[in-house]
């Protein structure tokens, strides 16, 4: 389908950008790799009368690694992220999720600030930060302000941010060296949008009992959540078949997806259960009867 008709800009620095998106209050908007945006224009669910592309913008596209934890400029691609070799130990769940996004031709363009902006519920970034407790860094008019993933989304396709806003930064806290962590997704073909996904890191103290365990889910509500009841109770407990079958069924009832033209959510909630058996297995190193897997 074709595009509507709209204006262009393309600001050199930061400052130029929000000042853009400031005076067309609400009627412009950022365009960074296009790879959400372009489909939303085409399909009319998004009809701004000016794009501003932020592909450009100086020192976004930076990963760096430091005792901070890992930071990502807004401009990071899915690419950029999946050849940083510093990740694979620096943080082994983020380049686990995000090897799990869509295809070549996208990972090439699509950007973390576009995916966390963009706000899809079953979208690997959104998933991954509020798991992680990332901090997002938005500016505008106003300034700059740090955000919690957990608090930076609204709703399905729905933030907190402002249209003057953009996204500047992500910083996921620091990975610890021992930590036990697992990845799952179940989604009709490789590169599609999972149907739902988990997310599970932990560390383990000297006597082997689980803590500060977290469980993030996505793609069975309107934005990512973290299962707080399960990591309630993992922590202090040892990593075992039954704390794990235990920690699936809490999973199962603590979602509530609803059906959809991909999946009935009662299929969905299946999901969930099923895939945090799996990454709690990876998790522990903890070999799970197959049967148990019936999807
Ligand atoms: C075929 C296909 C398959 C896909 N599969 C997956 C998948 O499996 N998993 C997944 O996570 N994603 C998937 N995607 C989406 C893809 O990852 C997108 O790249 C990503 O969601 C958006 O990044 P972008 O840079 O392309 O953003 P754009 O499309 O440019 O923008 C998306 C939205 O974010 C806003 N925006 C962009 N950058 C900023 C910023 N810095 N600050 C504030 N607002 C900003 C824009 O205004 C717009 O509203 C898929 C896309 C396609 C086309």
């Amino acid at each position: 389908m074709k595009l509507p008709s709209l204006d262009y800009a393309r600001p050199a620095t930061l400052n130029e950008a929000i000042a853009i998106l400031a005076a067309q209050g609400g009627d412009a908007k950022a365009i960074a790799g296009g790879q959400s945006l372009m489909p939303m224009l085409a399909f009319r669910l998004a009809a701004p009368k000016l794009l501003v592309d932020i592909g450009r913008l100086p020192g976004l596209n930076r990963i760096d690694v430091s005792e901070d934890g890992v930071d990502l400029g807004a401009l990071v691609t899915w690419r950029m992220i999946e050849r940083d070799a510093r990740l694979a130990q620096a943080h082994p769940l983020l380049a686990a999720a995000i090897a799990h996004v869509a295809h070549y031709q996208v990972r090439n363009r699509g950007t973390v600030g576009g995916s966390l902006a963009h706000a899809d519920p079953a979208a690997e970034m959104p998933g991954i930060a509020v798991t992680c407790d990332a901090l997002l860094t938005v500016v505008g008019l106003n300034g700059m302000r740090i955000v919690p993933a957990a608090a930076f989304f609204r709703g399905g396709l729905e933030t907190v941010l402002a249209p003057d806003e953009l996204i500047v930064n992500v910083r996921l806290p620091p990975w610890r060296r021992a930590r036990r962590w697992g990845f799952a997704e179940f989604g009709r073909r490789r590169g599609d949008f999972a149907m739902a996904g988990v997310a599970v890191y932990y560390d383990l103290d000297v006597q082997g009992d689980i803590g500060d365990a977290h469980v993030g889910v996505i793609g069975v509500a309107d934005r990512p959540v973290r299962l707080k009841d399960v990591e309630g109770i993992l922590n202090g407990q040892r990593p075992s078949v039954d704390l794990i079958r235990q920690a699936a069924d809490v999973a199962r009832g603590a979602v509530d997806p609803s059906d959809d033209i991909h999946a009935e959510g009662a299929y969905r909630r299946e999901l969930v259960g099923v895939l945090l058996e799996r990454v709690l297995a990876t998790a522990g190193n903890i070999k799970i009867p197959e049967a148990a897997w019936h999807l």
